[in-house]
């Protein structure tokens, strides 16, 4: 039987804690990959897995992620996700979601809790009944903290235009055909700031209802999912899922800019050199997508206010910049230079 050590994506993990309330049915895996900038800090994602070794190896390669993530962020956070093992009706009960609360409290902070895939703010409500290591609440219109999904959009823009800047050497997006996978909370508000710059915009979503909603909503055009990966644009922005970017895709691609919101776009590692190699600008997603992030952790940490936290969110452009300079002069490709770097800033070089 293999043992935690030996999965492919144990990294060094500090701790990792295994949480089963039988009172509950609460089956949840908590792993803490570094505190060395801070708690470590990542979501915690409700899944029906296939097994307990997937759940496993789900909680190790995405805290690795936030560690990197926080800490290119600039965050005085480290890196730290965790998964609930949900049965195949994903039930969800408020005492299984108190179990998970206590659960997170026992860990007395070395572990902040926020949203994933499968909660919502009102489970994440429950939850911080249980434990003040929670972030991401509700907050009052205009408050650090709450919805992530516009400050995410912000920093994906403002990405945007900074690869559209080093590529293609424009100042502005009007004009630029921007196509857009996904037309949920960080597509649209892309969509929304790119479409007030004079960019003309292209859509594609599995859900057509919403794929038509934003188009008419920004002047552009909705396209086949299918077809958004091959389409001739100025920039790829994939907002959607995660790993998109395979040898297939890659070579189809007909963009010279990939900058966009998802996660984990790159299929595998390799595939970052596929890109390289086929002198396509490729903006980390972790790095571009950080304005969500920052805005958790402003409202975890009380460390800023509403301008504090866009002026840190402005501070992505730079950092993807100096990312390209690395690359430029090495001959890597940004996805391993920003892994390097993060590395570096979490002690591990
Ligand atoms: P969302 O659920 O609001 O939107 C995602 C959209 O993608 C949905 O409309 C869905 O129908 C669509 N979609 C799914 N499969 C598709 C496909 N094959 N082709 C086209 N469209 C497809 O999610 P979101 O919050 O906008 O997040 C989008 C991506 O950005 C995810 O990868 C997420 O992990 C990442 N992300 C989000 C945030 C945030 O603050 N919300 C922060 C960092 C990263």
């Amino acid at each position: 039987m293999q043992s935690p050590w030996d999965y492919p994506d144990f990294d060094d993990h500090e701790v990792v804690h295994f949480v089963t309330d039988r009172a509950t049915g609460l089956k949840a895996i908590i792993a803490i990959h570094s505190t060395h900038l801070g708690p470590g800090a990542g979501g915690v994602r409700f899944w029906n897995y296939a097994d307990s070794a997937s759940a496993l190896a789900d909680a190790l390669r995405l805290s690795r992620g936030m560690s990197y993530k926080n800490a290119m962020a600039g965050l005085s956070l480290g890196g730290g996700k965790a998964v609930i093992l949900a049965d195949g009706a994903r039930t969800k009960t408020p005492d299984m979601l108190a179990a998970y609360g206590r659960a997170v409290d026992r860990l007395g902070g070395s572990y902040v809790t926020a949203e994933d895939v499968g909660m919502n703010v009102a489970d994440l409500v429950a939850v911080s009944k249980q434990t003040k290591y929670v972030s991401g609440l509700p907050v009052a219109a205009g408050a650090v903290g709450g919805d992530p999904g516009p400050h995410t959009s912000y920093g994906v823009y403002l990405g945007v235009k900074a690869a559209v800047k080093r590529k293609l050497g424009k100042d502005s997006l009007s004009g630029l055909h921007i196509a857009i996978q996904g037309a949920g909370s960080v597509a649209g508000g892309l969509a929304r700031h790119a479409a007030k710059d004079g960019a003309r915009i292209s859509i594609a979503d599995i859900d057509a209802v919403r794929a038509a909603r934003l188009a008419d909503e920004v002047g552009g055009t909705v396209v086949d999912p299918a077809g958004i990966l091959t389409m001739e644009a100025d920039v790829l922005s994939p907002c959607a899922l995660g790993a998109i970017l395979t040898e297939e895709s890659i070579a189809a691609l007909r963009v010279p800019v990939i900058a966009g919101g998802a996660n984990n776009q790159l299929a595998t590692p390799v595939d970052g050199d596929r890109v390289h190699a086929r002198g396509i600008l490729y903006a980390p997603d972790y790095v571009i997508n950080a304005g969500g992030i920052i805005n958790v952790a402003s409202e975890y940490l009380g460390d800023a206010d509403m301008a504090g936290v866009k002026a840190k969110i402005e501070q992505i452009p730079g950092r993807l910049n100096t990312i390209w300079d690395e690359s430029n002069s090495t001959g890597r490709n940004p996805a391993a230079v920003a892994d390097t770097m993060a590395q570096r800033l979490i002690g591990r070089p």
